[in-house]
Protein backbone atom coordinates (compact mmCIF):
# COMPACT_ATOMS: atom_id res chain seq x y z
CA UNK A 1 0.00 0.00 0.00
CA UNK A 2 1.34 3.39 -0.77
CA UNK A 3 2.12 5.99 2.24
CA UNK A 4 -0.35 8.91 2.49
CA UNK A 5 2.10 12.32 1.96
CA UNK A 6 1.82 15.50 3.75
CA UNK A 7 3.30 18.61 2.11
CA UNK A 8 4.84 21.17 4.90
CA UNK A 9 6.04 24.10 4.37
CA UNK A 10 8.76 25.29 6.52
CA UNK A 11 12.04 27.64 7.15
CA UNK A 12 15.25 25.80 5.52
CA UNK A 13 17.10 25.73 8.70
CA UNK A 14 14.45 23.61 10.47
CA UNK A 15 15.54 19.97 9.02
CA UNK A 16 18.80 20.17 10.97
CA UNK A 17 17.25 20.69 13.85
CA UNK A 18 17.89 18.14 16.60
CA UNK A 19 17.17 18.43 20.70
CA UNK A 20 20.88 19.19 22.59
CA UNK A 21 19.41 17.56 25.64
CA UNK A 22 21.40 18.37 28.69
CA UNK A 23 23.64 20.25 26.76
CA UNK A 24 21.65 22.77 26.57
CA UNK A 25 22.34 26.11 28.44
CA UNK A 26 18.86 26.15 29.32
CA UNK A 27 15.83 23.89 29.85
CA UNK A 28 12.33 24.21 28.03
CA UNK A 29 11.01 22.50 30.58
CA UNK A 30 11.59 25.25 33.29
CA UNK A 31 10.22 28.37 33.37
CA UNK A 32 6.43 28.04 32.46
CA UNK A 33 3.07 25.98 32.10
CA UNK A 34 3.34 22.89 30.11
CA UNK A 35 -0.45 22.10 29.09
CA UNK A 36 -1.79 17.99 28.97
CA UNK A 37 -3.74 17.03 25.72
CA UNK A 38 -6.43 14.71 26.95
CA UNK A 39 -4.98 11.43 25.74
CA UNK A 40 -1.79 12.03 27.50
CA UNK A 41 -3.50 13.31 30.79
CA UNK A 42 -5.48 9.80 30.72
CA UNK A 43 -2.51 7.94 30.27
CA UNK A 44 -0.58 9.76 32.63
CA UNK A 45 -3.12 8.87 35.47
CA UNK A 46 -3.12 5.08 34.60
CA UNK A 47 0.36 4.70 34.24
CA UNK A 48 1.51 2.19 37.18
CA UNK A 49 4.94 3.09 36.86
CA UNK A 50 6.84 3.18 41.27
CA UNK A 51 9.06 6.22 39.74
CA UNK A 52 6.79 8.52 38.26
CA UNK A 53 3.50 7.95 40.61
CA UNK A 54 3.60 9.95 43.60
CA UNK A 55 4.53 12.97 41.28
CA UNK A 56 2.03 12.12 38.76
CA UNK A 57 -0.24 12.12 41.79
CA UNK A 58 1.02 15.32 43.10
CA UNK A 59 1.66 17.58 40.49
CA UNK A 60 -0.53 16.54 37.28
CA UNK A 61 -3.77 18.57 37.38
CA UNK A 62 -6.95 18.93 35.67
CA UNK A 63 -7.48 22.29 33.92
CA UNK A 64 -10.66 22.95 35.31
CA UNK A 65 -11.02 26.17 33.19
CA UNK A 66 -9.98 24.95 30.11
CA UNK A 67 -12.47 22.58 28.20
CA UNK A 68 -10.51 21.97 24.93
CA UNK A 69 -9.04 18.38 25.15
CA UNK A 70 -5.43 20.79 23.98
CA UNK A 71 -5.30 21.37 27.13
CA UNK A 72 -7.32 18.83 29.69
CA UNK A 73 -5.20 19.20 32.26
CA UNK A 74 -1.05 20.62 33.68
CA UNK A 75 2.18 20.01 35.16
CA UNK A 76 2.27 21.94 38.20
CA UNK A 77 6.04 23.08 38.42
CA UNK A 78 8.05 23.38 41.37
CA UNK A 79 8.54 26.12 43.17
CA UNK A 80 11.43 26.74 41.18
CA UNK A 81 9.44 27.20 38.06
CA UNK A 82 11.05 23.25 36.93
CA UNK A 83 9.17 20.75 35.90
CA UNK A 84 8.91 18.12 38.36
CA UNK A 85 9.84 15.21 36.24
CA UNK A 86 13.31 16.76 35.53
CA UNK A 87 16.03 15.00 37.07
CA UNK A 88 19.30 16.15 38.22
CA UNK A 89 21.28 15.72 35.09
CA UNK A 90 18.05 17.49 33.23
CA UNK A 91 16.76 14.91 31.90
CA UNK A 92 12.71 13.86 31.50
CA UNK A 93 12.05 10.95 33.44
CA UNK A 94 8.98 10.36 31.64
CA UNK A 95 11.19 10.03 28.44
CA UNK A 96 13.15 7.53 30.62
CA UNK A 97 11.17 5.73 32.64
CA UNK A 98 8.18 5.41 30.40
CA UNK A 99 9.20 6.06 26.98
CA UNK A 100 8.76 8.87 24.18
CA UNK A 101 5.48 7.89 23.77
CA UNK A 102 4.15 8.88 27.03
CA UNK A 103 5.29 12.78 25.99
CA UNK A 104 2.72 15.47 26.03
CA UNK A 105 2.06 17.14 22.44
CA UNK A 106 3.59 20.10 24.27
CA UNK A 107 6.90 18.85 25.34
CA UNK A 108 7.02 16.49 21.88
CA UNK A 109 6.53 18.96 19.30
CA UNK A 110 8.34 22.33 21.32
CA UNK A 111 9.86 24.20 19.78
CA UNK A 112 8.28 23.68 16.48
CA UNK A 113 4.73 25.32 15.56
CA UNK A 114 2.08 24.33 13.20
CA UNK A 115 -0.27 26.34 11.50
CA UNK A 116 -2.80 25.29 8.74
CA UNK A 117 -3.44 28.41 6.12
CA UNK A 118 -6.39 27.94 3.18
CA UNK A 119 -5.80 24.14 3.86
CA UNK A 120 -2.22 24.42 3.90
CA UNK A 121 0.74 23.27 6.49
CA UNK A 122 3.73 25.30 7.83
CA UNK A 123 5.92 24.65 10.52
CA UNK A 124 7.71 27.11 12.30
CA UNK A 125 9.99 27.23 15.40
CA UNK A 126 10.26 29.58 18.36
CA UNK A 127 13.75 31.12 19.23
CA UNK A 128 13.26 30.91 23.27
CA UNK A 129 15.07 27.36 22.23
CA UNK A 130 18.50 28.54 21.99
CA UNK A 131 19.75 25.66 19.62
CA UNK A 132 16.44 27.68 16.85
CA UNK A 133 18.74 31.11 17.63
CA UNK A 134 22.17 29.62 16.30
CA UNK A 135 20.72 27.20 13.33
CA UNK A 136 18.38 29.60 11.97
CA UNK A 137 18.63 33.60 13.66
CA UNK A 138 22.49 33.69 13.33
CA UNK A 139 22.73 32.38 9.71
CA UNK A 140 24.71 35.12 7.30
CA UNK A 141 22.39 33.51 4.29
CA UNK A 142 19.28 34.72 6.09
CA UNK A 143 16.02 32.24 6.38
CA UNK A 144 14.63 30.76 2.86
CA UNK A 145 11.52 28.56 3.08
CA UNK A 146 11.14 25.15 1.39
CA UNK A 147 8.29 22.66 1.09
CA UNK A 148 9.05 19.12 2.67
CA UNK A 149 7.18 15.95 2.50
CA UNK A 150 6.24 13.47 5.51
CA UNK A 151 4.19 10.78 6.31
CA UNK A 152 0.28 11.66 6.77
CA UNK A 153 0.35 9.00 9.26
CA UNK A 154 2.73 10.98 11.85
CA UNK A 155 1.25 13.05 14.59
CA UNK A 156 1.21 17.10 14.29
CA UNK A 157 -0.66 19.68 16.34
CA UNK A 158 -2.22 22.19 14.56
CA UNK A 159 -1.51 25.52 16.95
CA UNK A 160 -3.37 28.08 14.33
CA UNK A 161 -5.73 27.91 11.37
CA UNK A 162 -6.95 30.72 8.76
CA UNK A 163 -8.80 30.30 6.32
CA UNK A 164 -8.24 33.66 3.82
CA UNK A 165 -10.95 33.41 1.92
CA UNK A 166 -13.89 33.13 5.12
CA UNK A 167 -17.16 34.65 4.58
CA UNK A 168 -16.02 36.88 7.55
CA UNK A 169 -12.91 38.59 5.44
CA UNK A 170 -15.13 39.49 2.23
CA UNK A 171 -14.23 42.76 1.50
CA UNK A 172 -10.82 43.27 4.22
CA UNK A 173 -7.17 42.89 3.76
CA UNK A 174 -7.06 39.36 4.96
CA UNK A 175 -8.57 38.23 1.28
CA UNK A 176 -5.03 39.51 0.15
CA UNK A 177 -2.81 37.71 2.44
CA UNK A 178 -0.52 36.12 0.35
CA UNK A 179 0.21 39.35 -1.39
CA UNK A 180 0.82 41.44 1.40
CA UNK A 181 2.70 38.61 3.11
CA UNK A 182 5.19 37.98 0.45
CA UNK A 183 5.49 41.37 -0.14
CA UNK A 184 6.40 42.37 3.36
CA UNK A 185 8.93 39.21 3.89
CA UNK A 186 10.44 40.26 0.33
CA UNK A 187 10.87 43.86 1.78
CA UNK A 188 11.74 42.51 5.59
CA UNK A 189 14.95 40.47 3.34
CA UNK A 190 15.98 43.37 1.11
CA UNK A 191 19.29 44.04 2.00
CA UNK A 192 19.78 47.12 -0.25
CA UNK A 193 18.36 49.20 2.64
CA UNK A 194 18.63 48.94 6.37
CA UNK A 195 16.58 47.19 8.47
CA UNK A 196 15.04 50.15 10.49
CA UNK A 197 14.64 51.65 6.89
CA UNK A 198 12.76 48.17 5.59
CA UNK A 199 10.32 48.54 8.76
CA UNK A 200 9.87 52.55 8.24
CA UNK A 201 8.91 51.66 4.29
CA UNK A 202 6.46 48.78 5.87
CA UNK A 203 4.69 51.32 8.12
CA UNK A 204 4.20 53.28 4.90
CA UNK A 205 3.02 50.46 2.95
CA UNK A 206 0.65 49.06 6.32
CA UNK A 207 -0.55 52.91 6.63
CA UNK A 208 -1.76 52.92 3.15
CA UNK A 209 -3.62 49.47 3.16
CA UNK A 210 -5.39 50.65 6.28
CA UNK A 211 -6.45 53.87 3.97
CA UNK A 212 -7.83 51.75 1.13
CA UNK A 213 -9.42 49.32 3.40
CA UNK A 214 -11.54 52.75 5.01
CA UNK A 215 -12.11 53.59 1.41
CA UNK A 216 -14.10 50.35 0.46
CA UNK A 217 -10.84 49.35 -2.44
CA UNK A 218 -9.17 46.39 -0.76
CA UNK A 219 -9.48 44.67 -4.53
CA UNK A 220 -6.40 48.11 -5.39
CA UNK A 221 -4.12 46.27 -2.44
CA UNK A 222 -2.20 44.02 -5.23
CA UNK A 223 -1.88 46.98 -7.56
CA UNK A 224 -0.58 49.25 -4.54
CA UNK A 225 2.09 46.45 -3.35
CA UNK A 226 3.01 46.61 -6.80
CA UNK A 227 3.52 50.26 -7.02
CA UNK A 228 5.64 50.28 -3.93
CA UNK A 229 7.87 47.19 -4.83
CA UNK A 230 8.59 49.55 -8.11
CA UNK A 231 9.71 52.43 -5.65
CA UNK A 232 11.50 50.55 -3.63
CA UNK A 233 13.21 48.61 -6.29
CA UNK A 234 14.32 52.48 -7.99
CA UNK A 235 15.26 53.97 -4.57
CA UNK A 236 12.77 56.73 -4.36
CA UNK A 237 12.38 56.47 -0.57
CA UNK A 238 15.76 56.65 0.47
CA UNK A 239 15.62 60.90 0.97
CA UNK A 240 12.70 60.73 3.20
CA UNK A 241 14.14 57.92 5.16
CA UNK A 242 17.23 60.21 5.41
CA UNK A 243 15.25 63.16 7.11
CA UNK A 244 14.11 60.53 10.11
CA UNK A 245 15.44 62.22 12.91
CA UNK A 246 17.25 59.88 15.59
CA UNK A 247 16.01 60.38 18.79
CA UNK A 248 17.76 57.54 21.14
CA UNK A 249 15.59 59.08 24.39
CA UNK A 250 12.11 58.23 23.08
CA UNK A 251 13.82 54.72 22.52
CA UNK A 252 15.47 54.21 25.73
CA UNK A 253 11.94 55.59 27.58
CA UNK A 254 9.77 53.30 25.42
CA UNK A 255 12.01 49.83 25.74
CA UNK A 256 12.58 50.80 29.74
CA UNK A 257 8.54 51.01 30.09
CA UNK A 258 7.86 47.71 28.44
CA UNK A 259 10.93 46.12 30.54
CA UNK A 260 9.23 47.87 33.76
CA UNK A 261 5.86 46.28 32.79
CA UNK A 262 7.05 42.91 32.70
CA UNK A 263 9.22 43.25 35.91
CA UNK A 264 6.13 44.25 37.79
CA UNK A 265 4.11 41.32 36.41
CA UNK A 266 7.13 38.81 37.33
CA UNK A 267 9.36 36.78 35.53
CA UNK A 268 9.98 33.45 35.74
CA UNK A 269 13.21 32.73 33.68
CA UNK A 270 16.18 33.37 35.61
CA UNK A 271 18.17 34.01 32.48
CA UNK A 272 15.77 36.59 31.36
CA UNK A 273 16.55 38.16 34.45
CA UNK A 274 20.07 38.26 34.32
CA UNK A 275 19.72 39.74 31.13
CA UNK A 276 17.62 42.42 32.40
CA UNK A 277 19.57 43.24 35.12
CA UNK A 278 22.43 43.58 33.13
CA UNK A 279 20.73 45.40 30.53
CA UNK A 280 19.77 48.35 33.18
CA UNK A 281 23.36 48.08 34.75
CA UNK A 282 25.19 48.75 31.42
CA UNK A 283 23.25 51.57 30.75
CA UNK A 284 23.51 53.16 34.38
CA UNK A 285 19.59 52.90 34.83
CA UNK A 286 20.55 51.68 38.24
CA UNK A 287 22.99 54.15 39.92
CA UNK A 288 21.00 57.97 38.31
CA UNK A 289 17.99 58.93 37.57
CA UNK A 290 19.67 61.52 35.43
CA UNK A 291 17.98 61.21 31.93
CA UNK A 292 20.63 62.98 30.32
CA UNK A 293 23.48 60.42 31.66
CA UNK A 294 21.48 57.30 30.59
CA UNK A 295 21.02 58.94 27.51
CA UNK A 296 24.75 59.26 26.96
CA UNK A 297 25.57 56.10 27.85
CA UNK A 298 22.91 54.34 26.09
CA UNK A 299 24.44 56.25 22.83
CA UNK A 300 28.19 55.66 24.00
CA UNK A 301 27.24 52.13 23.82
CA UNK A 302 25.48 51.93 20.76
CA UNK A 303 28.58 53.57 19.01
CA UNK A 304 31.05 51.78 20.33
CA UNK A 305 29.02 48.39 20.47
CA UNK A 306 26.49 47.72 18.48
CA UNK A 307 27.04 49.72 16.05
CA UNK A 308 29.98 47.97 14.96
CA UNK A 309 28.42 44.69 15.81
CA UNK A 310 25.66 45.19 13.27
CA UNK A 311 27.42 46.28 10.53
CA UNK A 312 28.49 42.35 10.06
CA UNK A 313 25.36 40.77 11.69
CA UNK A 314 22.30 42.95 11.24
CA UNK A 315 20.82 40.03 9.15
CA UNK A 316 20.57 38.11 13.34
CA UNK A 317 17.75 41.08 13.43
CA UNK A 318 16.30 40.33 10.17
CA UNK A 319 16.48 37.04 10.35
CA UNK A 320 14.28 37.04 14.03
CA UNK A 321 11.43 39.54 12.68
CA UNK A 322 11.04 37.34 9.77
CA UNK A 323 11.25 34.36 11.59
CA UNK A 324 7.99 35.71 13.62
CA UNK A 325 6.50 37.07 10.48
CA UNK A 326 5.68 33.76 9.43
CA UNK A 327 5.26 32.19 12.59
CA UNK A 328 2.63 34.47 13.56
CA UNK A 329 1.01 34.39 10.21
CA UNK A 330 1.67 38.08 10.39
CA UNK A 331 0.06 40.90 9.30
CA UNK A 332 -2.93 39.11 10.60
CA UNK A 333 -2.67 35.86 13.19
CA UNK A 334 -4.24 37.13 16.38
CA UNK A 335 -3.57 40.56 15.94
CA UNK A 336 -6.49 42.79 16.22
CA UNK A 337 -5.51 44.95 12.76
CA UNK A 338 -2.91 45.13 11.04
CA UNK A 339 -1.33 47.98 12.56
CA UNK A 340 -1.21 46.29 15.91
CA UNK A 341 1.16 44.22 14.21
CA UNK A 342 3.43 46.25 12.69
CA UNK A 343 3.61 48.24 16.30
CA UNK A 344 3.88 44.46 17.61
CA UNK A 345 7.13 44.11 14.93
CA UNK A 346 8.90 47.45 15.32
CA UNK A 347 8.75 46.81 19.58
CA UNK A 348 10.47 43.32 19.20
CA UNK A 349 13.37 45.22 16.91
CA UNK A 350 13.42 48.18 19.55
CA UNK A 351 13.21 45.64 22.93
CA UNK A 352 15.94 43.33 21.40
CA UNK A 353 18.49 46.37 20.85
CA UNK A 354 17.82 47.98 24.16
CA UNK A 355 19.11 44.89 25.81
CA UNK A 356 22.17 44.37 23.20
CA UNK A 357 22.97 48.19 24.27
CA UNK A 358 22.85 47.94 27.73
CA UNK A 359 24.20 44.35 27.54
CA UNK A 360 27.35 45.44 25.60
CA UNK A 361 27.85 48.09 28.22
CA UNK A 362 27.99 45.83 30.75
CA UNK A 363 30.01 43.29 29.33
CA UNK A 364 32.19 46.07 27.44
CA UNK A 365 31.22 43.81 24.44
CA UNK A 366 28.87 42.61 22.27
CA UNK A 367 29.60 38.51 20.72
CA UNK A 368 27.02 36.06 19.85
CA UNK A 369 26.81 33.93 23.07
CA UNK A 370 24.84 37.27 24.84
CA UNK A 371 23.36 37.97 21.35
CA UNK A 372 21.81 33.97 21.87
CA UNK A 373 20.94 34.51 25.26
CA UNK A 374 19.03 38.24 24.85
CA UNK A 375 17.22 36.57 21.94
CA UNK A 376 15.89 33.07 23.58
CA UNK A 377 15.59 34.18 27.10
CA UNK A 378 13.50 37.36 26.05
CA UNK A 379 11.57 35.29 23.12
CA UNK A 380 10.75 32.87 26.05
CA UNK A 381 9.40 35.16 28.41
CA UNK A 382 7.63 37.54 25.92
CA UNK A 383 6.54 36.00 22.85
CA UNK A 384 5.00 32.75 24.66
CA UNK A 385 2.44 35.34 26.47
CA UNK A 386 -0.16 36.73 24.20
CA UNK A 387 -2.02 38.53 26.99
CA UNK A 388 1.40 40.28 27.88
CA UNK A 389 1.78 41.14 23.77
CA UNK A 390 -1.80 42.59 24.03
CA UNK A 391 -0.68 45.00 27.17
CA UNK A 392 2.33 46.34 25.40
CA UNK A 393 0.16 47.23 22.60
CA UNK A 394 -2.17 49.08 24.66
CA UNK A 395 0.71 50.79 26.50
CA UNK A 396 2.13 52.09 23.65
CA UNK A 397 -1.20 52.95 21.98
CA UNK A 398 -2.71 54.46 25.20
CA UNK A 399 0.80 56.95 25.69
CA UNK A 400 0.18 58.39 21.71
CA UNK A 401 3.25 56.76 20.59
CA UNK A 402 1.57 54.43 17.73
CA UNK A 403 2.30 56.98 15.36
CA UNK A 404 4.22 55.98 12.23
CA UNK A 405 6.16 58.71 12.94
CA UNK A 406 7.03 57.78 16.55
CA UNK A 407 7.76 53.91 15.30
CA UNK A 408 10.03 55.81 12.54
CA UNK A 409 11.95 57.22 15.92
CA UNK A 410 11.74 54.13 17.62
CA UNK A 411 14.03 52.23 15.13
CA UNK A 412 16.02 54.81 13.69
CA UNK A 413 19.84 54.67 15.81
S1 LIG B 1 7.40 16.12 31.12
FE1 LIG B 1 9.56 15.84 30.57
S2 LIG B 1 9.81 16.89 28.58
FE2 LIG B 1 7.86 17.61 29.49
S3 LIG B 1 8.38 19.51 30.60
FE3 LIG B 1 8.54 17.80 32.07
S4 LIG B 1 10.70 17.15 32.02
FE4 LIG B 1 10.31 18.39 30.19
Amino acid sequence: MTQRKRIILQPEYLKNFHCIGSDCEDSCCIGWRVDLDKKTYLAYKKLNQPELRLTIEKMVNRKHNDKSNACYGKIKMDRNGKCPFLNKENLCKIYIFAGEEYLSNTCTFYPRDVKKIDGAFERSATPSCPEIVRLGILSLEGISFEQVEENAEETIQIHGTFDTQGHLFLNKPQRFFWEIRMFSLCLLQNRDYSLAERLVILGIVYKKIEVIQLEGRVRDIPLMLETMNSMIEAGNFKSELAKIPIESEVQMQVAKTIANHKFSLGISSKRYMECLKETFQGIGFVETDDIEQVKDKYDRNYQEFLRPYLKEKEHILENYLVNEFFKEMMPFGSYQSIWDSYIFLCLLYAMIKFHMIGMAGYHKELNDELVIKIIQSFTKVVLHNNQYIQQIIKLLKDSGYDTLAYMSILVKN
